[in-house]
């Protein structure tokens, strides 16, 4: 029997929570430090589905600035989520953990493509199921990914795993000593402020679907299970 808060989870992670201090590459350590939290998590009986970002290697926006074609850009950072997913795939099963990278752009010999029915199986035999290639689609982002798959596989919560900032705050909190942190606010309000949450597509995907979202500080180690087992950190950003 579970005590955690939620039975079903999607934790977005961002390439950068998997990078070292330059933001870029993989830094073996952190994702040690990762697959324990979520292999905590995954002890409690609680469903662990992850979306991994890509931005620690490459990000379209990049591309189109060099003057590239921006869909190419783009397949290029969903490759970069494939790396990255695959990086935690492994680090995971070392631990003993049981997972499967399911992608959106078909790559067979490298991991499953996304079929919603069998990630769905493969979470209810408890099995750590990571989304690669963010949505397929170029001009979306893996912050629109994690709301996407959140409501396909009817998960409880989007857990949003920030580095260096520990919840959802007026301004940036590094620049403006007086930004107030906010325990919950709405969608809309991130919406209208413009707050950094994430970007306008995945916070409205999240709105009209009411998929509430928890966004927190993976920088401290024990924080994903805290964040499951419903104590109070981070901001909850909700529907309603
Ligand atoms: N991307 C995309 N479609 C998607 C998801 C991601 O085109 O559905 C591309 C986009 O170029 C993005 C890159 O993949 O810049 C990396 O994803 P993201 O920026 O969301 O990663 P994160 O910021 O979370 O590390």
């Amino acid at each position: 029997m579970t005590t955690a808060r939620y039975r079903r989870i999607v934790l977005k992670l961002s390439g950068e929570a998997l990078s070292g201090k330059e933001g870029f590459g993989l830094e073996p350590t952190i994702i040690q430090s990762i697959s324990q939290q979520v292999k905590e998590v995954a002890e409690l009986g609680v469903e662990v589905a992850v979306v991994v970002g890509g931005g620690n290697i490459w990000r379209g926006k990049v591309g189109s600035e060099m003057g590239m074609d921006r869909a190419n850009a783009d397949y290029m950072g969903m490759l970069a989520t494939v790396m990255n997913s695959l990086a935690l795939q492994d680090s995971l099963e070392n631990i003993g953990i049981q997972t499967r990278v399911q992608t959106s752009i078909e790559m067979r010999q490298v991991a499953e493509p996304y079929i919603r029915r069998k990630a769905i199986r493969h979470l209810e035999k408890k099995r750590v199921v990571i989304f690669a290639a963010g949505t397929g689609n170029p001009y979306f982002s893996t912050d629109t990914t994690a709301a996407l798959r959140a409501a396909e596989i009817e998960a409880d919560v989007i857990l949003m795993a920030k580095n260096n900032v520990d919840g959802v705050y007026s301004d940036d909190p590094k620049v403006n000593v007086e930004a107030k942190k906010y325990d919950k606010i709405s969608y809309l309000d991130v919406l209208n402020e413009g707050l950094g949450v994430m970007d306008s597509t995945a916070s409205s995907l999240c709105m009209d679907n009411d998929i509430d979202l928890l966004v927190f500080s993976i920088t401290e180690e024990g924080n994903i299970k805290k964040a499951v087992m419903g104590e109070n950190i981070g901001t909850i950003v909700r529907g309603k």
